[in-house]
């Protein structure tokens, strides 16, 4: 039997199915995305002015612990190795990121070996605090409040529009703390970027004949779709798909603020700016992404957070109490569906990098064509808990 699918949404998660479908299937595959390109947040374009690759929604490193990821996508594009070494400027200082023993010597003007600056900091750490539950107490336990207000408060409060009281411990258990020199923003062993960008590795996932791709082509469900199709699969928003019938769910956007210059800006590809009074958080520069590339110009964006509201990309997640129980509506009405499956950031509502989405899209894609090959109802969403 030839199986006619509709995927909604070209990001990652939709891609890789897609891909992994096609692969596997005598079958066609709709994929549609109300924007005009491919590859999601992830997009990647040349700037017409500095002829830089600019991650157009920000800041995309590649990174992962997991060899049958990298190789997978490394199947079909070339990597270049790139390490993001982050600064951070913070009251007319710039300091090494993630927090290491180069930014506690710079901070506190000592000369700690790595043992003693462990002891130091773990002297300084709340010891009233023993199972942090928010943001701001996992940083007052192992950080103590010099370094918490320094680097995280300002940054967070500014990124996510509310105290770091009020946020999940989760999203500082992100970032490492290191009592060595080593300032590579993330512990993965596999970290690299794109040669020729992230479009192309998404268009090369969608690459077969099997898969016809519209663009600007905005999705609204009806059941009349399930004649159609065998099976969709929606990588949008959740509240959307239901037209916000439970309310919306709270995302943060970001937004940038373009510049162009000749030479370096700043040299590097990220500066956080961890002061509350700067309104942008980070500025990033887009030549620093591709080290293998020469410019004489140069692109850069001063990145700002906000509310999402109606027109708004929606970006990170905010998973407030009142959020969960919003989501948890959402995931119960999509239980009721046949024949429809929930996949991806978006519509799992929740905080994923490229290697989460990309693993978690390749193991859905398993579990869908076990079900079909056993005959069994397929699964509504790849995760369990929300
Ligand atoms: N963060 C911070 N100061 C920094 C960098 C990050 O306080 O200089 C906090 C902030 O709350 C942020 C979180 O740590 O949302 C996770 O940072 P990450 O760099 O992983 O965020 P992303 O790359 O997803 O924007």
């Amino acid at each position: 039997m030839q199986h006619k699918f509709l995927i909604v949404g070209a990001g990652f998660s939709g891609a890789v199915l897609a891909n992994q479908l096609a692969k596997e299937l005598d079958c066609t595959i709709d994929v549609w995305d109300e924007r005009s390109h491919v590859a999601g947040n992830c997009h990647t374009k040349r700037d017409a002015e500095t002829n830089v690759m600019v991650h157009e929604y920000g800041p995309h490193i590649f990174n992962t612990d997991k060899k049958e990821i990298w190789d997978f996508v490394n199947s079909f594009v070339e990597f270049k190795p790139f390490i993001n070494r982050v600064k951070a400027n913070y009251k007319g200082n710039i300091y090494s990121l993630p927090v290491n023993l180069h930014t506690i010597n710079q901070f506190f003007n000592k000369t700690f070996g790595p043992e003693e600056a462990k002891a130091f900091i773990e002297s300084l750490g709340d010891k009233t605090i023993t199972d942090p539950q928010s943001f701001e107490e996992q940083a007052l336990k192992f950080l103590g409040k010099d370094l918490y207000h320094a680097f995280f408060y300002g940054y967070t409060k500014k990124q996510w529009g509310c105290e770091p009281s009020e946020l999940p411990a989760s999203i500082l258990k992100r970032l490492p703390v290191r009592f060595n020199y080593n300032d590579n923003y993330y512990n993965n062993i596999y970290q690299g970027i794109p040669v020729n960008g992230y479009t192309e590795l998404v268009e090369k996932l969608l690459g077969s004949s099997k898969i016809n791709i519209s663009l600007n082509k905005k999705f609204n469900f009806s059941s009349e779709l399930l004649t159609t199709y065998n099976h969709i699969f929606y990588t949008g928003p959740i509240d959307a798909f239901f037209d916000y019938k439970f309310g919306r769910l709270g995302y943060r956007t970001v937004t940038f603020e373009k510049h162009t210059t000749d030479g370096d800006y700043q040299g590097n590809a990220v500066i956080n700016y961890c002061d509350e009074t700067v309104p942008h958080t980070r500025v990033h520069e887009h030549k620093h992404f591709a080290p293998w590339e020469a410019h004489d110009r140069t692109v850069y964006f001063k990145e700002f957070s906000k509310e999402t509201t109606e027109n708004d990309i929606p970006y990170y997640p905010k998973r407030l109490e009142k959020d969960k129980i919003m989501l948890d509506a959402y995931r119960t009405e999509a239980g009721r569906s046949s024949g429809l499956s929930f996949l991806g950031r978006l519509a799992t509502y929740r905080y994923m990098d490229m290697h989460h989405v990309i693993g978690e899209a390749l193991h859905f894609s398993q579990s869908f064509l076990q079900s079909l090959h056993d005959g069994k109802s397929a699964p509504v969403f790849p995760n369990t808990e929300n």
